[in-house]
């Protein structure tokens, strides 16, 4: 069996979990019957301090929805260069919502507020784009699961809203930025307008994210969640497993850490270019191989060879993520391969 740690996808769902789905009770999500997925909406709403929430199949869907309800068509969301939001979503706020977004650099995805605070229009008038949003990634994917620092959100939040600038959460792995430090779901949710969480990433659910916001929000995206044909039925079997997911699979995150950080000492005490360790905060590896004499992708290569499967991003960016289904044999077996390709 190789190694795994492309994503924190790729988990299979265990046999509690699988029970879970098996016995939970359904009904027709599209006429708001299914009580497992009502309930699950319910309860991470709750856990944001948000009105109300919805059962989206994706991140990517639950983003999409969320943004189109605060910016209009030729407005303007804000975000850090590599959010996923502008990134991995193929152009989805141009192509469904005709908003437009502008983009800023940062280190590792780190937030600091005065960086959108500087980009950011408010009501620009005929002349220029109008800003209507700012999205914070949390924890940062592409920065390589960077922890924002909760100061730096505070402040955004404080000062776009005062410029009537709504704040956005992109939290598909928010419950690892939880475990990293202690800060609670409805702390995170002060500060934020709509949030998006995913269960299918360290949470190990099959599939699943939800959408929060207030209801106003919250009933738009509904229309057009089943616009874009995302009504779905009986789909309290993937809603049991996001309950099953939340009640099982959230406080072991701390061991995804723990092995991210095993795997960040051991590479920077033999390749210091390669990573430091000190950036290393939940379950997400970055690689920097520009000086370590090969490629992301023969990198990737060379450890598929040997039973290890990581994703080249980049030209030179290797990316480790470590998940429930990853022990500690694994993490050593799999740094003994990694020393032994970058020797
Ligand atoms: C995975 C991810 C999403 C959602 O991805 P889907 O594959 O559409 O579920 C959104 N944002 C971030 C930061 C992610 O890592």
């Amino acid at each position: 069996m190789p190694i795994d740690l492309r994503s924190d996808t790729v988990t299979q769902p265990s046999q509690g979990m699988r029970d879970a789905i098996a016995s939970a009770p359904v009904g027709d999500d599209v006429y708001s019957d299914d009580p497992t997925v009502n309930s699950l909406e319910e309860r991470v709403a709750a856990m944001f301090g948000k009105e109300a929430g919805i059962f989206c199949p994706t991140g990517s869907l639950a983003n999409q929805l969320l943004i189109r309800t605060l910016v209009k068509p030729g407005e303007e969301l804000l975000t850090e260069e590599r959010a996923h939001i502008v990134r991995a979503e193929l152009g989805a706020g141009a192509a469904f919502s005709g908003i437009t977004t502008r983009t800023w650099a940062s280190d590792r995805g780190l937030l600091n507020a005065d960086t959108p605070l500087a980009l950011a229009h408010e009501n620009a008038g005929p002349y220029l784009v109008s800003t209507t949003a700012i999205a914070v990634e949390n924890t940062h994917n592409f920065g390589g699961g960077t922890v924002q620092p909760l100061s730096e959100i505070e402040r955004l939040s404080k000062a776009a809203r005062e410029r009537g600038i709504s704040m956005h959460l992109d939290g598909a792995r928010i419950w690892n930025a939880h475990i990293a430090t202690g800060t609670s779901f409805n702390e995170f949710g002060k500060h934020f307008d709509t949030i998006s969480v995913c269960l299918s990433k360290g949470l190990g659910a099959p599939a699943g994210s939800i959408a929060l916001g207030s209801k106003a929000a919250i009933a738009e995206a509904r229309i057009w969640r089943k616009r874009y044909g995302a009504g779905m039925r009986q789909i309290g079997l993937l809603a049991a497993a996001g309950h099953y997911a939340l009640d099982h699979n959230m406080n072991r995150l701390v061991e995804d850490h723990k092995r991210a950080q095993k795997i960040a000492v051991a590479l920077a005490a033999h390749s210091p270019s390669v990573i430091d360790a000190n950036t290393v905060e939940t379950n997400i590896v970055g690689l920097e191989l520009s000086q370590s004499g090969i490629s992301a992708a023969d990198f990737a290569a060379r450890c598929k060879e040997q039973g290890l499967w990581i994703s080249a991003l980049g030209k030179n960016y290797a990316r480790l993520v470590t998940h429930l289904d990853f022990d500690d044999a694994q993490c050593d077996e799999a740094i003994a391969i990694m020393i032994k390709v970058l020797s």
